[in-house]
């Protein structure tokens, strides 16, 4: 009885709260800073699973349903399924996060007349670099401001600590690359390339228009690596392992793991700045 009642003050409890929509795990991180609990967020893309060929479950519709505002970060998965969110709940507000960021082409990505789906034109990694991160920080202030209007000061304070805390993330991060040897990096899917640009590093990847490389692709990556003098292959953990492996073993490097989808997109992109700068 008691347990019942529980469930009951938690049920009402969820239910007075919006509900806001994000694409990726990252995203649901700045909603939480800046929300702190105000607002129920709503990650669609589930962990493990990939960006570019995730396919909704019936059961989210649900939580779709109730949704009050979608926050798109420009992933493929939001493309294939917009049309079952809007059939799901037509009067849904989405909005872009990174409107206020302009995405460049996607590096080491190759353009030929058989274009694969997998990143369109733009790289929509923008979440991996921290100065772009503020920038949806503040398109998440605005749309949880849009949500509940009543927070906005408390709302603005939050934003205003977590552009700090990304802040103080960059210039460590930016430190921690001066301070390295390590100037260029290896990954299997190009997911750092604003990352990349933002300390001044050189980024290779192994996938090639979203497949495994062929044999001869492979053989020129590694004449670069080897010139690069790089000692790490990085992979993500929602993109195959073949090719890494191979690549490890001409090269005599080892192989790590970083997520670009980390829900603790704080601890994580420190990480990811360790392991590329060999911190
Ligand atoms: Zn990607």
């Amino acid at each position: 009885m008691r347990k019942l009642l529980l469930l009951f003050v938690l049920f009402a409890f969820a239910l007075a709260k919006e509900t806001i929509l994000v694409s990726i795990a990252p995203q649901s991180f700045f909603v939480q800073q800046i929300a702190r609990g105000a607002v129920d967020v709503v990650t669609l893309v589930p962990p493990g699973a990939s960006p570019a060929t995730y396919s909704l479950r019936p059961s989210q519709l649900v939580a779709i349903k109730r949704a009050k505002i979608y926050l798109t970060i420009g992933v493929p998965f939001e493309k294939a399924q917009m049309e079952r969110i809007k059939s799901a709940n037509p009067a849904l507000p989405i909005v872009d996060s990174t409107k206020y960021i302009r995405k460049v082409p996607m590096q080491a990505h190759h353009h030929h007349a058989e274009h694969n789906q997998e990143h369109e034109d733009l790289d929509p990694h923008v979440w991996l670099a921290p100065n772009l991160a503020i920038e949806l920080a503040r398109t998440t202030l605005e749309a949880l401001i849009t949500l509940e209007p009543t927070k906005a000061e408390e709302f603005l304070h939050n934003y205003q600590n977590l552009v700090a805390k990304i802040a103080a993330i960059d210039a460590k991060i930016y430190a921690m690359i001066l301070r390295s040897k390590h100037k260029a990096f290896l990954v299997y899917h190009p997911s750092f390339g604003y990352f990349a640009r933002s300390y001044g590093l050189v980024q290779l990847a192994i996938e090639s228009e979203g497949k495994e490389p062929k044999m001869q692709e492979l053989a020129r990556l590694i004449q670069k690596a080897k010139k690069l003098d790089i000692k790490t292959i990085f992979i993500e953990p929602q993109f195959p392992k073949r090719s890494a492996k191979f690549l490890a073993v001409k090269l005599g490097a080892k192989i790590e793991v970083i997520d670009p989808l980390a829900p603790d997109w704080d601890e994580n992109i420190l990480k990811v700045a360790r392991a590329i700068a060999g911190d």
